[in-house]
This record gives structure tokens, C-alpha cells and sequence, in this order.
């Protein structure tokens, strides 16, 4: 087993995947900007190695940077977290070449998923329900407008690099498409270098349903159920739940398996998420993370199994610690995500911690880096907390995530624990009949 860890991340992710090395008696090494000197994440790791200036390109995206802390430190293994490098195929490959094992899928996987043209023709080709729409890049408006009248409108023009929601139009009608589709590969051209687009039929109400599966070098391959993170607002998930309150058991295991199948055909290692959009009773795939999710945990707490120590045995090429017929479901968890936001304006709110205090007590998890008197840093992502609950039912679950959204105390600076705490209160969210437009929505009414 690994000796070292670098931890090329920040914030709560790399404190989970510091809790999961020590309880291995795995060592860790913590990566910084100068923004970041006094972070939890810092404070606790074995070694800690300054990477640069606070902007995340000159810090946490800095390959050299980081391969010289993983060289001077001795580190065995480099786990990414989520965002930054993590889908880097590039850095996956100069891992190696230092001789360091990168914790998570090949390269050539990472670069496959972040293709979404190849992606969506490769799991298409291994049985996964895809979205109807071109076959495969799109480079004409008389092919745009043959594909959009068969497939019917109305449908939305992706770019084939996309992420984050850009290089995304819609087109409602026939008028519509030509500039939806120069729209889409201006924003694609500029945003990521590539115009490439491709055409889906839009789904006006779906939900948003993806799976868990994590496969071994042994070639065990687990689903662990579906999380429904329908409730978000411009693409961003606000809060998750395990298992999806618009399936029945039966019908969350059946797009497991599919997916499990599909993954070991496929050769996948590690920990992944297949994403799909769920409507009238079918899936339709959008894309595959290819490493943790943020909304890991709900996971966690419904199964048991410890994500992040499995994805670390994995890379080792130790086997699982399951097999499918160990992986048993019980309850019902719910994240929610705690931003460094205004609740109604969602206007930035970086600052100072002045007071803190989490929530606690049975089925309560917080994931989080904060403590009083840290001050959150305006060049980072802004989610500074996770409060997961767990419950034997989602209605004891939602009680229970009541009770812990009254306890929680962040002072100083605006956060979203108040939108979260009017969510949970309403008929509608509580009813679990929402779609990935509610909540904007419901934001709104505020
Ligand atoms: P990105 O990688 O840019 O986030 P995705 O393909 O994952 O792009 O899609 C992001 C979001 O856009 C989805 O969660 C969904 O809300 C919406 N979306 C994507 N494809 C469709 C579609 N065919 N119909 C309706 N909404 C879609």
C-alpha cells in the first residue's frame, strides 16, 4: 500500500481524502496557494508544499508546480480530488512518467468521457440510453436542420468540448436554429478552443439521475445506487439525494446494472458517475465524470462504503472490499451544498469567519474546511460545506436535516444555509416531484 499521498486540492475534498489516508496510515502531503496558507487542509497534513500565487492557474493548475511538491516530498500517489486536474488527461500521463500512480481511471478513459461526441457514440455502442439526436459533429446548417426536423424540436446545439453549461443553445423552432447554432460554436471556439457541436433532442422536464460504480484492476465492477440531483441553479447542483425519490428500488438497480455492464466492457478503474437526464420513465445519458463526485457522500451514507478508500485500494490494485452482492442500501441521505453566496442574489461572499458552529448528533455529516476565524478566499470555487443527513426514510431524513439546518452557524459572511432552510420547508420539494428547472424557479419567489 501507498506511503504518501499528495493531495492536489483543496478545501473539504482534500480534508475527506486526508481523513481517508490516515485512517489507511497513509501520510499526506497538502498542496497551497499563498491565498491558502492558513487552510484546514494545510494545517492538517503531514507535509504541506507552497505551489504558487492565489490564482488556481498559477497554483492548483500548476503540472510542474505540483509533479516538483510530489518529487521533493516522496510521494507514492497523487489524488486529484474533484475539479482542477482531475479530468486532465495530460497530467495523468506526466504522473506517470515521474513514476507517481495517479488515483483514478487511465488517461485515455478521461480524454474518451471529455469527448462528448466519442463518449456518447462509446457507451451508446455499450447498451447506455443515449439522448436522440446527430450522429456524432454537426458542420452544416442544411445537416443541423435535417437532424432537428427528425428528431423534432425542440433541441439543444452542445459543443463536443463543453462543460459547465457553455457552448449550450437551444433552439425552439426552425427560425431558431441557424443563430442557435453559430451562438454555439462562437461560445464553444472561445471557451475551449473548439467549435465542435453536435444536436439533442432538448428534454423540457427531466430530472437529473446519475449512478455510482467503481470497477478494480481485478475486473469487480459495483454500481451503488443513483443520486437525484435534479434541484439546481444555471447547471450548478444545489442539493443531492440517495436514492432518487422518482424511482422505486427496482428501477434505480435495473440503470445500475445497465451501467456496471457497460463499465466492465469498457475496462474502467476507479471511481466514476454516468449522468443521465430521466424522462416519462426513461434514461438518456449526458455525460461521465470520471472521479469523485462532490455529492460522494450521500453515497456513502446509504451503502457504507467508503468511496474514497476504495478509489486508493483501486490504484494500488488492491480489490474492492465489495462485490455487488455486498453493497446493501439503507435509508435515505441528502446533501446540502453551502455556498459562500448571498440565498437570494447568489452574489459572491468571500470573507472572514467571525462565528461557527456545525450541527451534530446521530445521521449528520458535515464536510467541510471552515473554522472560526478563517478567512474564505474570493479566487475559489465557493463551496465552503456540505451538511449530509442520513434517515432510516427520506421523511426522517428530512426532519432530521431540519433540525441540523436550524443548528448550523456561519456569521460573518452571507451563505446559502437560508435557501436550504426554506427548501425544506416546501410542499412541493418535500412532495419529491421537482425537475431540474424547480428550483430556479423557487429561487425566484424568494
Ligand atoms: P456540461 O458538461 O456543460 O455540464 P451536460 O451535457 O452535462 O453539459 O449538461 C448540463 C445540463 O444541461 C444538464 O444537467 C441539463 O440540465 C442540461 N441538458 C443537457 N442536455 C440536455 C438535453 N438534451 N435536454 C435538456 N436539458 C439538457
Amino acid at each position: 500500500m501507498f506511503e504518501k499521498i499528495l493531495i492536489a486540492s483543496r478545501g473539504e475534498v482534500a480534508l475527506r481524502i486526508h481523513r481517508a489516508c490516515h485512517e489507511m496510515g497513509i501520510q499526506t502531503v497538502a498542496v497551497h496557494s499563498t491565498a491558502d496558507a492558513k487552510a484546514m487542509h494545510v494545517r492538517l497534513a503531514d507535509e504541506a508544499v507552497c505551489i504558487g500565487p492565489p490564482a488556481a492557474a498559477d497554483s492548483y493548475l500548476n503540472i510542474p508546480a505540483i509533479i516538483s511538491a510530489a518529487d521533493i516530498t516522496n510521494t507514492d500517489a497523487i489524488h486529484p480530488g474533484y475539479g482542477f486536474l482531475s479530468e486532465n488527461a495530460g497530467f495523468v500521463d506526466i504522473v506517470a512518467e515521474h513514476g507517481i500512480t495517479f488515483i483514478g481511471p487511465s488517461a485515455d478513459h478521461i480524454r474518451l468521457m471529455g469527448d462528448k461526441i466519442a463518449a456518447k457514440a462509446a457507451v451508446d455502442s455499450l447498451g447506455i440510453p443515449v439522448v436522440p439526436g446527430s450522429d456524432g459533429a454537426v458542420t452544416s446548417e442544411s445537416q443541423a436542420r435535417k437532424v432537428a426536423n427528425d428528431v423534432g424540436y425542440p433541441v439543444l446545439i452542445k459543443a463536443s468540448a463543453g462543460g459547465g453549461g457553455r457552448g449550450m443553445k437551444l433552439a425552439k423552432s426552425d427560425g431558431d436554429l441557424a443563430e442557435a447554432m453559430s451562438m454555439a460554436r462562437a461560445e464553444a471556439g472561445s471557451s475551449f478552443g473548439d467549435d465542435t457541436v453536435y444536436i439533442e433532442k432538448y428534454l423540457e422536464h427531466p430530472r437529473h439521475i446519475e449512478v455510482q460504480v467503481m470497477a478494480d484492476s481485478q475486473g469487480n465492477v459495483i454500481h451503488l445506487g443513483e443520486r437525484d440531483c435534479s434541484l439546481q441553479r444555471r447547471n450548478q447542483k444545489i442539493l443531492e439525494e440517495a436514492r432518487s425519490p422518482a424511482l422505486n428500488a427496482d428501477q434505480g438497480s435495473e440503470i445500475g446494472e445497465i451501467v456496471s455492464k457497460a463499465i466492465a466492457k469498457l475496462g474502467y478503474l476507479g471511481a466514476g458517475t454516468v449522468e443521465f437526464l430521466y424522462e416519462d420513465g426513461e434514461f438518456y445519458f449526458i455525460e461521465m465524470n470520471t472521479r469523485l463526485q462532490v455529492e460522494h457522500p450521500i453515497t456513502e451514507m446509504i451503502t457504507g462504503v467508503d468511496i474514497v478508500r476504495e478509489q486508493i485500494r483501486i490504484a494500488d490494485g488492491t480489490p474492492m472490499g465489495y462485490t455487488q452482492n455486498d453493497v446493501k442500501f439503507h435509508g435515505h441521505a441528502i446533501e446540502c451544498r453551502i455556498n459562500a453566496e448571498h440565498p437570494v442574489t447568489f452574489a459572491p461572499s468571500p470573507g472572514k469567519i467571525t462565528d461557527y458552529h456545525q450541527p451534530g448528533g446521530l445521521g449528520v455529516r458535515v464536510e467541510s474546511a471552515l473554522y472560526s476565524g478563517y478567512e474564505v478566499p474570493p479566487h475559489y470555487d465557493s463551496l465552503i460545506s456540505k451538511l449530509v443527513v442520513h434517515g432510516g426514510t427520506r421523511n426522517e431524513c428530512l426532519m432530521r436535516l431540519r433540525r441540523a439546518l436550524e443548528e448550523y452557524v456561519i456569521g460573518g459572511i452571507d451563505t446559502t444555509l437560508d435557501l436550504h432552510r426554506r427548501l425544506v420547508e416546501d410542499p412541493e420539494f418535500v412532495d419529491g416531484t421537482y425537475d431540474i428547472h424547480w428550483l430556479e424557479s423557487f429561487a425566484s419567489r424568494a
